[in-house]
């Protein structure tokens, strides 16, 4: 898998955050940077750029050293961009992204036919916890209603296939976003704890 710039400023933007771009962006083909540097060259507080800095450090996606500056007399560090760290982050969001939509999936089959919905959208439960509310929405009082759940199966399933059809990362960044389409904008009650999709089928996870 080649990894393009496209692909590392997705991947950056999802587990870094969208302000980090700018630095990444700078400091992509180059190496050894200094902080005050990069501040400078992308116009930013130098404070904003040493968080950013050490946002990307915590997820290995930078490294840097640090070295005596003689005249000025104080430490100065220096970054470099670890582009080869882009692919295994890749591989860990693919693989976390399917362990979650397996999940909902597992959740939504134990309870097909059988989610409960507010009107207002602010609770999606079971048949279980609607019970335990009375059938009414704990947030807003209104009677849940019965929903067919036969269309975010097949969502989950469909997300499912096109991960494991994009092993190879082909599609990654612009294919899936998380949420989309499981309903109108609620949040999936998880359970379940093992990985099975539920129709035989393991996540099975691939060791590099
Ligand atoms: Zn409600």
């Amino acid at each position: 898998m080649k990894v393009t710039n496209t692909k590392i400023y997705d991947t950056v933007k999802e587990v870094v955050g969208e302000d980090s771009l700018k630095v990444v962006e700078f400091l992509r083909d180059k190496k050894n940077i200094s902080d005050f540097k990069i501040a400078e060259k992308v116009k930013a507080d130098i404070h904003e750029i040493r968080n950013i800095l050490y946002r990307l450090y915590n997820h290995n996606l930078v490294t840097y050293y640090r070295k005596k500056d003689r005249q000025k007399g104080w430490y100065i560090s220096y970054w470099t961009f670890n582009k080869k760290r882009i692919k295994d982050i890749m591989k860990n969001l693919h693989y976390s992204k399917m362990e979650k939509f397996a999940e909902r999936l597992k959740h939504e089959e134990a309870n097909k036919g059988n989610m409960y919905l507010c009107p207002s959208a602010c609770v999606r439960v079971n048949f279980e916890k609607a019970t335990d509310f009375g059938f009414k929405c704990p947030e807003c009082g209104s009677i849940l209603n019965l929903q067919d759940n036969s269309k975010t199966i097949e969502f989950l399933q469909g997300q499912i296939k096109e991960l494991y059809r994009t092993n190879g990362f082909s599609k990654m960044g612009n294919g899936f976003k998380m949420g989309n389409g499981l309903g109108n904008g609620h949040s999936m009650v998880l359970n379940g704890n093992g990985h099975s999709i539920g129709n035989g089928h393991k996540v099975v996870k691939k060791s590099k």
